[in-house]
């Protein structure tokens, strides 16, 4: 079963718990105290200021920060494993907040391999000391976004978004759209066409921006039918400058930024399995105390199937994502396959657990105040969010069988 630990190391035993801890006292108490509040809030309201406080007293915005600016740097040969167990245990909470703090870790991740000392010593100072302090990465644009994950390297699919040397700054004019923390962000990882003669893989370039910059313009929240506690937002770049050092990777930036693409589809799996494992456990407790034809539900067989094929299924799903999670660890040649798969398996396996939850709940399971409802809401984002399932399987199936699957059909 999921709750079983036997295979955690010690580390990530105690950060499973210090994430269980706080997502029992600090953030159901918090979502269940107002089921309306993801929908009547302003945005920038709906989380109350004491959750990412007290995500931050717990020490889990610090992971992926260097350890020389007070983060919590963690052990490559089980990072994406870590954050796999903790990502679960905060989506059980809520699967908005974890994309808010997924969304960190991932880019704090990338700024201690490619940021300058300097740039490092700034953000990451900063970041440590403001709890409400988020960052994005802008990689989708309003024409393109399935293409950026596909294998395609030809200059016809480069980024709209373009960024042109001018003495000692960047000048970045783009637009780019669907990005997680892209509302309320402070700080921003933006890819960008820095050479339109070769492919996208050869000639996109990554960019530190920051909010403040003269020039980038957040235009719009996009509100989401689930993960509603993460702002989804639109940014606008005109002439946006940044001085020369904020370039991270230049050219590559795609090929490089698979130190963090990999472990995000881990880590989109992960919260589809908390979404998952929260409402099988809010099930579970009403099966045993709802009582229909004279005894509890559990006690029907009809419903006792159910209730075993949803803890199947997120068995399965913790057996894959263990398996993937351990491969990207490990950089394994099988990894970019594995990590597609768990993302596209947890998907689906999740959204036919929160339908069983919803069955089995009858009315309730509609119902805003109660929570189900929910669970299915947030599970259908992760359809989507970093690539659709389509893509995804392509991707899998370009990575066993490169010579003859998904090669580039040619412009229309
Ligand atoms: C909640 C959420 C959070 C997100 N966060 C971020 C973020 O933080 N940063 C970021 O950069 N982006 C983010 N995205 C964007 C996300 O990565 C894109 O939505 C996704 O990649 C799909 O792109 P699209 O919406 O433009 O659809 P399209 O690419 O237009 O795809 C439309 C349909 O066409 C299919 N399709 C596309 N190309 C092909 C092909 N070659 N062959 C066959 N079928 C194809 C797709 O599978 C899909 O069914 C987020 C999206 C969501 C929903």
């Amino acid at each position: 079963m999921y709750f079983q630990d036997w295979y955690l190391t010690e580390e990530q035993r105690m950060m499973r718990d210090t994430a269980r801890r706080y997502v029992d006292n600090v953030v159901i108490p918090f979502i269940e105290g107002d089921r309306t509040r993801e929908w009547k809030m302003d945005p920038l309201d709906r989380l109350a200021p004491h959750i990412l406080e007290q995500a931050d007293a717990a020490g889990l915005r610090a992971l992926g920060v260097p350890d020389r600016f007070g983060g919590i740097s963690l052990d490559s040969a089980t990072q994406s494993q870590t954050l796999a167990i903790i990502a679960t245990e905060l989506a059980r909470g809520d699967s908005g907040l974890a994309d808010k703090l997924v969304q960190n870790w991932k880019i704090a991740v990338l700024l201690a391999e490619f940021a300058t000392e300097e740039l490092q010593e700034h953000w990451f100072t900063r970041y440590m000391a403001e709890p409400q302090f988020l960052m994005a990465h802008c990689l989708t644009e309003p024409h393109g976004a399935s293409d950026r994950w596909l294998p395609y390297n030809v200059p016809e699919i480069n980024m709209d978004t373009k960024a042109v040397l001018e003495g000692d700054e960047w000048v970045i004019n783009g637009r780019k759209q669907f990005i997680s923390n892209g509302y309320d962000a402070s700080l921003y990882v933006v890819y960008a066409n820095t050479n339109n003669e070769v492919g996208m893989q050869k000639g996109t370039s990554s960019f530190l921006v920051p909010r403040e910059t003269p020039g980038l313009e957040v235009t719009h929240c996009n509100e989401t039918i689930g993960g509603r506690f993460m702002n989804n937002g639109e940014i606008v770049f005109d002439n946006c400058r940044v001085p020369a050092d904020h370039l991270l990777v230049r050219d590559d930036a795609l090929g490089k930024a698979g130190i963090y693409f990999r472990p995000g589809k881990i880590l989109v799996a992960a919260k589809s399995l908390g979404i998952g494992v929260g409402a099988y456990e809010d099930t579970v407790s009403f099966v045993h105390e709802r009582v229909q034809g004279g005894k509890v539900l559990i006690k029907h067989q009809a419903v006792a199937l159910r209730i075993a094929d949803m803890a199947t299924r997120l068995e399965a799903v913790a057996a894959l994502l263990r398996h993937a999670a351990l491969a990207v660890d490990q950089r394994s040649p099988d990894a970019d396959a594995l990590c597609n798969m768990v993302k596209v398996f947890a998907s689906h396996e999740i959204v036919l657990v929160c339908q069983h939850a919803m069955e089995l709940h009858g009315g309730y399971g509609a119902m805003l105040e109660v929570g189900i409802e929910k669970y299915m809401r947030d599970a259908l984002i992760n359809l989507h969010s970093d690539g659709t399932t389509d893509v995804s399987n392509f991707k899998i199936v370009r990575a066993m069988f490169p010579e003859t699957a998904g090669n580039y059909a040619g412009k229309d």
